[in-house]
């Protein structure tokens, strides 16, 4: 927009949670910047990255927090939760026990997030598929129960990512307008 001030109507902070390596960096780095890094190191430090985008005629910045390596230490402060109104639940499809914990990460946003937090489930590394270790039908099924939205993603080829950051972002609005 040349020259012009950039009006935002809304900032959605969304944080990203999970077991480690189930690829949260990389999902944010492919929503917020298009891009997946191979071999990427930990990125210390780094708290959040954003995204403007229109969003039903309104202007919205994606604020999208990655816990920067903390999660390995269930280090994940309150501070990290504080102001979300998303947060993007990952596991990798090829280790069952990303899945099984889940329900740990869900009982931590109960703990120290707002209750109207919209939650999304994430099944990522979708492209694995002869390694997959957790069916959708599963999946869908413990997401039903808990009241959570869910998809299925590759940060890797970018499949269903942008769909579902949009998703979120979308049920966010509905719950903020
Ligand atoms: P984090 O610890 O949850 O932030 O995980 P990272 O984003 O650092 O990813 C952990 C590892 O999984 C890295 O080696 C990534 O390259 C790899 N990875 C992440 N997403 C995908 C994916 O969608 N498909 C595949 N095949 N590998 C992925």
């Amino acid at each position: 927009e040349e020259g012009g001030v950039v009006e935002i109507d809304y900032v959605f902070k969304i944080v990203v949670i999970g077991d480690s390596a189930v690829g949260k960096t990389q999902l944010l780095g492919r929503f917020t910047r298009d891009e997946f890094i191979l071999d990427s190191k930990s990125t210390i430090g780094v708290e959040f990255q954003t995204r403007t985008l229109t969003l039903n005629r309104k202007r919205i910045k994606a604020q999208i927090w990655d816990t920067a390596g903390q999660e390995r230490y269930r280090a994940v402060t309150s501070a990290y939760y504080r102001g979300a109104l998303g947060a993007m639940l990952v596991y990798d499809i090829t280790k069952r026990q990303t899945f099984d914990h889940v329900a740990r990460w869900l009982e931590e946003l109960r703990a120290h997030a707002d209750n109207s937090i919209v939650v999304m489930l994430i099944g990522n590394k979708a492209d694995l598929v002869n390694q997959r270790a957790v069916s959708t039908e599963d999946a869908i099924e413990f997401a039903e129960e808990q009241g959570l939205f869910f998809s299925e993603t590759s940060a890797l080829s970018g499949d269903n990512v942008e769909h579902a950051f949009l998703r979120i972002m979308e049920e966010i609005h509905g719950v903020v307008s």
